[in-house]
C-alpha cells in the first residue's frame, strides 16, 4: 500500500508486464504495473497476482489513456532479479511470433518456456543462485596448476545432483576461467571431409548469401551429417558466436553429445531438455543467456534458450515428430527454428536422410514446383566403405498358410534362417516392431469377449511380464483375470503379437540365441536404456527386438540384419502423413544396419509385407528418398493436404460425445461469418464438420475435432486470431454442458 501512496506523485513509470495466465483464462496481453524504475523490456520482475506473487516479463511502457485501468488501480512491481540482463529483444520477439502464430496467450508462452524454477523464486532465492553460478564461472584466481586442483573444480563444475549423469558432458567443461570465449586452438581436429562434405561445407561457411539461408542438408543415414554440423559450428564459434544445436531427443543420442564434448573440449556445452534437475537447467540456461556457454545442445524446448552471441541453428533429424509440443502451446522447434533464423539473421541447419515432406517442398526450387525457400545440400554416400543394406520384400501372401487354429510365425522361414545364419557368424539382427507390450488385445474364444479399457474405446494391452492388462491411452492396468470375465471360459487367448511376445517367441525359435528387448517398457527407469544400449555394443545380444526407440541414431557396428516384422499398418492409415512417417523410420533402421565396411557387403533389410507392390516399398527398395517425397507431394498436391494447404484443427472434450461436437459446431458458426470475408479476399478457407477423433473416449473422457483447411497461411491465423475470443465465450457457455477443454493445433502433425 505505501508503494501506491507514492504514486501519487506520478513519478511511477506505468509497465506492461506478462504473467503467466493460459488461454482458457480469456487474459491474451500482458498486464500493467507500476514501477519505481523504468525496467527495460525483457526484465525479469516479481509482481503481485491475486494473492500470489508471481514472476513475470516486462513487456514494454504500460497503455495510458481510455481503455486502460486508472493508475490507482495498478499494484507495484514488487522486486526485479538482480544481476539478470533483460532478455533479447529477439527473444520476446520469437515469443510474440510463437503466441500469435499457435494463438497462445502471450504470458503464457512466455512463461512456459522459460525454466520452470526461473519462474518460482524471488529476488534473494536468485540472489544465492547467482552467486552460486559465479563461482562456477569465475573460480579465484587460478593459483599454480595441480592435479588436486584440477579436480576440485570440475567437482565444484558439477553440482551434486549431476553424480548420476556421468553420460552427459559436465555443464561446465574444465578450463573455464575466461568469461569470454576461449580460443579455437582448444578445439580437436576435424576429420577429413569426403568430397560430399566438403561441397556441403563449403556453400555453409560461404558468407557472402545474405541474409544467411536456411539450408537443407539431405544426407542419407551414416554420410556424416554430424561432422558437417561439427565442422560448421566450429567456424562459427571461431568467430567468438554461439552455436544451438537441436536434437529431437537427447536420451537417444549420447552419442552426438560426447562427439561435440569431444570436439570442442575447451569450450563450455551446457544441455538443456526436460530430464535434467530444475537447478540444472537454470544454470544451464542462465549461462547461455549471459553469454558464457559457446554451444547449447537440446531438445525442443532450447528453441528458446536466449543467446546473445547466436551465429548457428542446426536441428538434427529434422523431420522428427518429436520438434512439435503435444500439449499446450503445440509449437513446432523446427519451425520457429526457421523463424529465428530469419529474425537474427544466422544460418540455420535442419538435417535428415528422410526430410519431411514439407521442407522437402521448401528446398525444391520454384520452377520445380517447390517455394526455394531454403538451399538443397544432398549427400547421398555413407561414409567410408558402409553402404546401405539390400532391401528384401517378402511377401507374406505366398508363404504356407498356418494349420487350422494356429498361427502364423512371427518371423517368416527364411527370415529367421537369416538371422540364424547371422547368429552363427557372430554378427547381430534388429527386429523392429512398433508395438510394446505382449498382445494387444485378449480374447474369449467362447463367448467372444475382448479386453476393452472401461474407460477408453481402446482395447487395452496384455503385458506379460507383469501380467497386466494395461491401457495405453489412459495408464489403467488391472491384473490379467484368470478366466474370461463374462462367461468364465478359462482358455483367454492374446491375439496379434507385441515387442514382448516377439521376443518370446524368437528365444524359442532360435534355441541359445541372446534375444533382447528395447522398448519404452524396459527402459522405464533411468540409465536402463543406456545399459541395453552397452549391452548390444558390447555383443552380449544376438537379435534385438525394438520399436522405434532402436532405429534412431544409434550406431550399431555389428547389426548386419534389419527386419522389420509388421509395418503393413501404416499403408492404410486413415492420417495422411502415416506414410511419410513410416517410410522414415523403415529408411532409418535400414541405417543401422551396414555401418561397418567390413559387413557391409552382406548387410540386409528384410520387410515382411502383404503388399509388396506397394510403391513405399518399391521406392524404399531403391533407397529412393526424391522418388517417394515427390509421389507424396504429388498425393497431397491432388488432395489439397500440406504444404499446399495449410491446415488447423480445433478439439474438444467433454462429458459427452454430444457436448464436445455441439461446442465444435458452435465454434464453426462464430467464424463463419469472418471466414466468408477472408474467402472473399482469396483465403480458402474450408471448414470441415465436426468428428470423433481416432480414438473417441480416453479416461472417460469424449474428444472431438473440426479441421480447418486454407490456401493462404494469413487467413488461416487471422481467421484463429478474430475466432478466439468469441470461443472463449462459447467454452464458458458450454461449460455447464460438459464441456471440459478445447484446443487450437496449427500445423497439427496427426489428423
Ligand atoms: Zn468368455
Ligand atoms: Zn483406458
Amino acid at each position: 500500500m505505501s508503494a501506491l501512496h507514492a504514486t501519487e506523485g506520478g513519478v511511477l513509470s506505468r509497465l506492461a508486464v506478462l504473467v503467466e495466465a493460459p488461454q482458457h483464462s480469456g487474459l491474451i496481453g500482458p498486464l500493467d504495473y507500476l514501477a519505481d524504475q523504468p525496467w527495460p523490456a525483457g526484465t525479469l520482475v516479481r509482481v503481485p497476482l491475486g494473492r500470489r506473487v508471481v514472476t513475470g516479463v516486462v513487456w514494454g511502457p504500460g497503455a495510458e489513456g481510455e481503455g486502460c485501468l486508472p493508475r490507482e488501480q495498478l499494484k507495484p512491481i514488487t522486486e526485479a532479479l538482480p544481476d539478470l540482463p533483460p532478455l533479447p529483444a529477439h527473444w520476446l520477439q520469437l515469443v510474440r511470433f510463437a503466441a500469435q502464430y499457435y494463438q497462445r496467450a502471450l504470458g503464457e508462452m512466455a512463461m512456459m518456456v522459460l525454466p520452470p524454477e526461473l519462474r518460482q523464486i524471488d529476488a534473494v532465492q536468485w540472489g544465492r543462485r547467482f552467486k552460486r553460478l559465479n563461482k562456477v564461472l569465475n573460480p579465484p584466481p587460478p593459483k599454480p596448476p595441480s592435479k588436486r586442483r584440477a579436480a576440485q573444480a570440475a567437482a565444484e563444475a558439477v553440482p551434486a545432483a549431476d553424480a548420476d549423469h556421468a553420460s552427459e558432458p559436465a555443464p561446465v567443461s574444465a578450463p573455464a576461467s575466461a568469461s569470454g570465449p576461449l580460443p579455437g586452438s582448444a578445439d580437436t581436429a576435424a576429420l577429413a571431409a569426403t568430397p560430399e562434405q566438403a561441397q556441403a561445407l563449403a556453400a555453409l561457411l560461404d558468407d557472402t548469401v545474405q541474409p544467411p539461408p536456411t539450408s537443407l542438408l539431405w544426407g542419407s543415414t551414416g554420410s556424416g551429417k554430424t561432422e558437417v554440423y561439427l565442422q560448421h559450428a566450429q567456424a562459427v564459434l571461431a568467430t567468438g558466436r554461439q552455436v544451438l544445436m537441436m536434437v529431437p531427443e537427447i536420451n537417444l543420442t549420447p552419442q552426438l553429445e560426447a562427439r561435440v564434448a569431444e570436439r570442442f573440449a575447451g569450450r563450455r556445452i551446457v544441455s538443456l531438455h526436460s530430464g535434467l534437475t530444475p537447478a540444472q537447467r537454470l544454470q544451464h540456461w542462465v549461462m547461455a543467456h549471459l553469454g558464457e556457454a559457446d554451444i547449447v545442445l537440446g531438445t525442443r524446448l532450447a528453441v528458446f534458450t536466449p543467446l546473445p552471441r547466436l551465429g548457428l541453428i542446426v536441428v538434427d533429424e529434422e523431420h522428427d515428430p518429436s520438434y512439435k509440443q503435444q500439449d499446450g502451446a503445440r509449437y513446432s522447434a523446427r519451425d520457429l527454428a526457421v523463424y529465428r533464423g530469419h529474425l537474427e539473421k544466422v544460418p540455420v541447419v535442419l538435417g535428415s536422410a528422410t526430410p519431411s515432406l514439407e521442407s522437402w517442398f521448401n528446398a525444391q526450387p520454384v520452377g520445380q514446383g517447390g517455394t526455394g525457400r531454403y538451399r538443397l545440400l544432398p549427400m547421398p554416400s555413407r561414409v567410408g566403405q558402409g553402404r546401405m543394406p539390400k532391401v528384401r520384400l517378402i511377401d507374406m501372401g505366398t508363404l504356407p498358410k498356418p494349420a487350422p487354429g494356429e498361427e502364423a510365425p512371427a518371423l517368416a522361414r527364411p527370415l529367421l534362417e537369416a538371422v540364424a545364419e547371422r547368429i552363427e557368424r557372430g554378427e547381430q539382427s534388429l527386429i523392429l516392431l512398433n508395438r510394446r507390450g505382449y498382445a494387444p488385445v485378449l480374447h474369449c474364444t467362447d463367448c467372444g469377449w475382448k479386453s476393452g479399457c472401461p474407460h477408453c474405446s481402446a482395447w487395452r494391452v496384455f503385458h506379460k511380464a507383469d501380467r497386466t492388462l494395461r491401457c495405453h491411452h489412459c495408464g489403467f492396468a488391472e491384473r490379467v483375470p484368470r478366466a474370461c470375465p463374462d462367461c468364465g471360459n478359462q482358455d483367454i487367448a492374446p491375439v496379434g503379437r507385441g515387442t514382448e511376445r516377439l521376443e518370446e517367441q524368437l528365444a524359442e525359435a532360435l534355441p541359445g540365441a541372446r534375444v533382447g528387448r528395447i522398448d519404452a517398457d524396459v527402459t522405464r527407469h533411468k540409465g536402463a536404456l543406456e545399459e541395453k544400449l552397452a549391452s548390444v555394443h558390447a555383443g552380449e545380444v544376438d537379435v534385438l527386438v525394438g520399436t522405434q526407440m532402436v532405429a534412431k541414431g544409434h550406431d550399431f557396428r555389428r547389426i548386419t540384419l534389419v527386419a522389420a516384422a509388421n509395418p503393413d499398418a501404416a499403408l492404410f492409415a486413415s492420417d495422411f502423413r502415416a506414410a511419410e512417417r513410416q517410410f522414415a523410420l523403415l529408411l532409418q533402421a535400414a541405417g543401422r544396419a551396414g555401418r561397418d565396411a567390413a559387413v557391409a557387403g552382406h548387410s540386409e533389410m528384410w520387410v515382411q509385407t502383404w503388399h509388396p507392390t506397394h510403391p513405399l516399398y518399391d521406392a524404399l527398395r531403391r533407397y529412393d528418398f526424391e522418388a517417394f517425397a515427390q509421389a507424396q507431394l504429388k498425393e497431397r498436391q491432388a488432395a489439397g493436404l500440406p504444404p499446399y494447404s495449410h491446415l488447423a484443427m480445433l478439439r474438444a472434450e467433454a462429458k459427452t460425445q454430444g457436448a464436445a461436437q455441439t461446442f465444435l459446431d458452435q465454434a464453426a458458426a462464430a467464424m463463419e461469418a469472418a471466414a466468408a470475408q477472408l474467402n472473399d479476399q482469396g483465403g480458402g478457407l474450408l471448414l470441415y464438420p465436426a468428428v470423433p477423433t481416432a480414438v473417441q473416449r480416453v479416461a472417460n473422457v469424449e474428444r472431438a475435432q473440426m479441421l480447418i483447411e486454407a490456401q493462404q497461411r494469413p487467413a488461416l491465423l487471422k481467421l484463429l486470431q478474430q475466432a478466439t475470443p468469441a470461443w472463449l465465450a462459447l467454452a464458458q457457455q458450454n461449460r455447464p454442458n460438459g464441456l471440459i477443454r478445447w484446443a487450437v493445433d496449427v500445423d497439427p502433425l496427426a489428423i
